[in-house]
């Protein structure tokens, strides 16, 4: 454990930045000389967009990446002045506020003329990227509508109402990478590209790669790759550990044991008895539930308490969930764990969120971006080592 770590923990999600900042360096390292653009849309995953911001610029990302507009604007809002792109927007989205904030808005076709109205209204030019779909279905340019969207965009450049800045596009099966459809969508984002060069559009940047593209296909670096996975220290392959990959996980969401008590063979646990207890035994109250984010569903998922696992039994509740610790004799003892820290998922030999999400049937994503505002984020490292 790091040193700056736990007084008394009630709940908390430990996010460790000095994680971040190895991942950064690491992910950086592979990439290079693609710059890395940090993603860090649903509050950094769930680790809190600011401070991992700040920690993925000071070990080297050169940009920022969210989803919404919204969010763009809070890191602008904390002082962050990195180049950030926002890419997912509505008729309703706050076009302006973009512009004025010197957010980069991606573009997949309906957005230009909104973005372009924001822009003349402002009389500030918008800095684009057109997103061309190479397969994936959701937003982007279908391919044969792409060469009149980039037409449209050079009429709006000339005119001064926006920059062309980048071209992207976003990968769907790259976490499987003997799938044969990765090769397709780099073919036509290749051929999107060689579109825009004929109509003379030149561009600072051109992106394709999320985490896993960046770690397994260096065609898909290009100018700049888009990493919001690695950057947690997650792993975004089945087959391959965080620790395999040179990768720490960031966040580890620990609780102290909220209850001890030794209970006779049969005992029900938790709504619905789901679960009884084969013999005498001792039960831990751990005080997590959904209303923190963690999933109803992962009962049987691994908790640790003093360096061993025990497993989630019955059904995980709003506020609260039972661990069996599989022994009598334990409780109002000098052995009982009530207090202790107890470990749900995390880096440094605790279960991994990989482990949660098994037991989810979830992904690691989901597991960790889940937890919910009710737990308070700790930020172990906030100042940089000089190192
Ligand atoms: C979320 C997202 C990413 C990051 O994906 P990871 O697999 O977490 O690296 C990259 N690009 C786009 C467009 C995204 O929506």
């Amino acid at each position: 454990m790091s040193s700056s770590s736990p007084g008394p923990a009630d709940r908390r999600a430990e996010i460790d930045l000095d994680a971040v900042r190895s991942n950064v360096r690491h992910i950086a390292r592979i990439a290079s000389p693609a710059k890395v653009m940090a993603v860090v849309k649903a509050d950094a995953y769930g680790h809190g967009a600011v401070p991992v911001a700040r920690a993925a610029l000071e070990a080297g990302a050169a940009w920022l990446g969210v989803a919404h507009i919204s969010e763009a604007v809070a890191l602008r809002d904390a002082e962050i002045d990195a180049p950030l792109l926002a890419w997912l927007h509505t008729p309703a989205s706050d076009f302006a506020a973009g512009i004025e904030n010197s957010v980069d808005l991606g573009v997949s076709g309906w957005e230009l003329e909104h973005v372009v109205a924001a822009a003349r209204a402002l009389e500030r030019p918008a800095r684009i990227h057109l997103k061309i779909d190479t397969g994936l279905g959701r937003n982007g340019c279908p391919p044969e509508q792409w060469e009149a969207l980039l037409r449209k965009a050079v009429e709006y450049q000339e005119a001064g109402l926006l920059r062309v800045v980048g071209i992207f596009s976003h990968l769907a099966v790259a976490d499987e990478p003997e799938r044969p459809e990765t090769d397709d969508q780099v073919q036509r984002f290749r051929d999107a590209v060689a579109v825009a060069a004929e109509l003379g559009v030149e561009v600072e940047v051109r992106h394709l790669a999320n985490t896993p593209a960046t770690l397994s296909r260096p065609d898909c670096h290009f100018d700049l790759v888009r990493v919001g996975l690695g950057i947690y220290g997650l792993s975004p392959f089945t087959d391959q550990t965080s620790d395999a990959l040179g990768l720490r996980p960031a966040m580890t969401l620990t609780a102290s044991v909220a209850g001890c008590k030794e209970v006779p063979a049969g005992q029900g646990v938790s709504y619905g008895f789901a679960y009884r207890t084969a013999e005498r035994t001792t039960l831990g109250l751990i005080p997590v539930g959904y209303g923190d984010g963690v999933p109803r569903i992962a009962t049987g998922a691994p908790v640790m308490v003093d360096d061993r696992c025990y497993p989630v039994v019955g059904r995980i509740a709003m506020d609260q969930l039972v661990i069996d610790f599989g022994v009598a004799g334990l409780a109002d003892t000098d052995q009982s764990p009530l207090g202790h820290r107890a470990v749900l998922f995390g880096g440094n030999g605790a279960p991994s969120a990989e482990a949660w999400a098994a037991a989810s049937h979830s992904i690691n994503y989901e597991v960790v971006t889940r937890i919910s505002s009710r737990v308070p984020r700790i930020y172990l490292h906030e100042a940089a080592d000089d190192d």
